[in-house]
């Protein structure tokens, strides 16, 4: 029954794959589906020339016939319950550029059926804030920043070009510098923070040659709640991350400056993929938080009692074979 189902305690990394249809495009230029799913075991294989990859296994696959909310029950919804109780909680989309994180985590705010997950967590959250009892009273405020090339912008802020400061305190521990918080009260406002910020990533993207496949966007809302009656105060934290595409520099034979910046994206994924291994694995008494600004970031909710979510994008497409395996693998090493 679906109500237990989405009640029951989750474990605090689980990894997820999900395979987009093959585009128009793809099926006109005659590019075949590579991809071989079984659904109930959670298992996925490549096909080429005619051999099969081995097995990979995962918590969930979601098939090119899933759709958004399938992914918001499976995934986001334990998650946004969690940090409505007090814990953090972070959701990846990684994969190469065009598998779908954008369309996953964002998808079409204005069309109900491909809605992602930030903006069904809006409703979610302000759906529990006010069935809540007149005891709890609840702030939410939303930050959303931008990491390319190791360098932090701030999405929400007037002079989206100005690069900020990581910094870290005892009290508050590793905190940006000037980054605008905005607390919210509907789901109209929060929408507009979102919009806001897509807006100018997509401005950036736009005069700086598609920056937004290269850089981590993190839309991160704090739920703050009060009790009235004992005055005490728990705080959730949530962050959704739209990853940089995962596509190897090599592939794309870049050089200079667009190597530098491939070789940042590679070191963050990498950083990224060592600190949730770790974390999983449990035995290492060093996480590498410290080696990218990533984890840096998300230190406070990565490990600990925070519950992660990774949903690893795949194109069913025989081009991307190469890619598509690096991904599996990835994603199968972080579990
Ligand atoms: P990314 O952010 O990984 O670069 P996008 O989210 O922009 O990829 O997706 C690339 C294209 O594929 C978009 O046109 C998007 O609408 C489409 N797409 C991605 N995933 C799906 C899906 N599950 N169902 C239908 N279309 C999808
Ligand atoms: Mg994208």
């Amino acid at each position: 029954n679906s109500k237990n189902e989405l009640d029951a305690e989750i474990e605090n990394v689980r990894v997820f794959i999900r395979v987009r249809p093959l585009s128009k495009k793809e099926q006109a230029e005659g590019y075949s589906n590579i991809v071989l799913l079984d659904t109930k075991e959670n298992l996925i294989v490549l096909k080429k020339n005619g051999e099969n990859t081995k097995p990979f296994k995962f918590d969930q696959i979601f098939s090119e016939n899933s759709v958004q909310l399938d992914l918001y029950r499976m995934i986001a919804y334990p998650i946004v319950e969690k940090a409505l109780q007090g814990y953090n909680g972070t959701i990846f989309a990684y994969g190469q550029t065009g598998t779908g994180k954008t369309f996953t985590m964002a998808g079409n705010h204005l069309k109900p059926e491909v809605r992602g997950i930030i903006p069904n967590t809006f409703s979610h959250i302000f759906g529990q804030i006010s069935r809540a009892s007149g005891e709890k009273s609840f702030v939410v405020t939303v930050t959303y920043l931008e990491i390319y090339n190791e360098e932090v912008r701030d999405l929400l802020s007037n002079d989206p070009n100005k690069k900020l400061a990581i910094r870290e305190r005892t009290d508050v521990g590793v905190y940006v510098k000037d980054l605008m918080g905005f607390t919210v009260d509907s789901i109209e406002a929060i929408t507009e923070l979102l919009n806001r910020g897509n807006k100018n990533r997509v401005t950036r993207s736009t005069l700086m040659n598609d920056v937004s496949s290269r850089s981590h966007a993190i839309f991160t809302i704090c739920i703050e709640s009060k009790n009235r009656i004992d005055n005490k105060t728990i705080i959730g934290k949530l962050n959704l991350v739209d990853l940089a595409g995962s596509e190897r520099a090599s592939r794309t034979q870049a050089t200079g400056e667009r190597l530098r910046e491939a070789s940042n994206i590679n070191l963050s994924l990498s950083v990224l993929g060592n600190v949730i291994s770790a974390l999983v694995d449990g035995k290492s008494s060093h996480i590498p938080y410290r080696n990218s600004k990533l984890t840096r970031l998300l230190q406070d909710s990565l490990g600990g009692n925070s519950k992660t979510a990774m949903i690893a994008m795949l194109s069913p497409a025989d081009v991307d074979y190469e890619e598509s395996i690096c991904t599996l693998r990835y994603a199968a090493r972080v579990k």
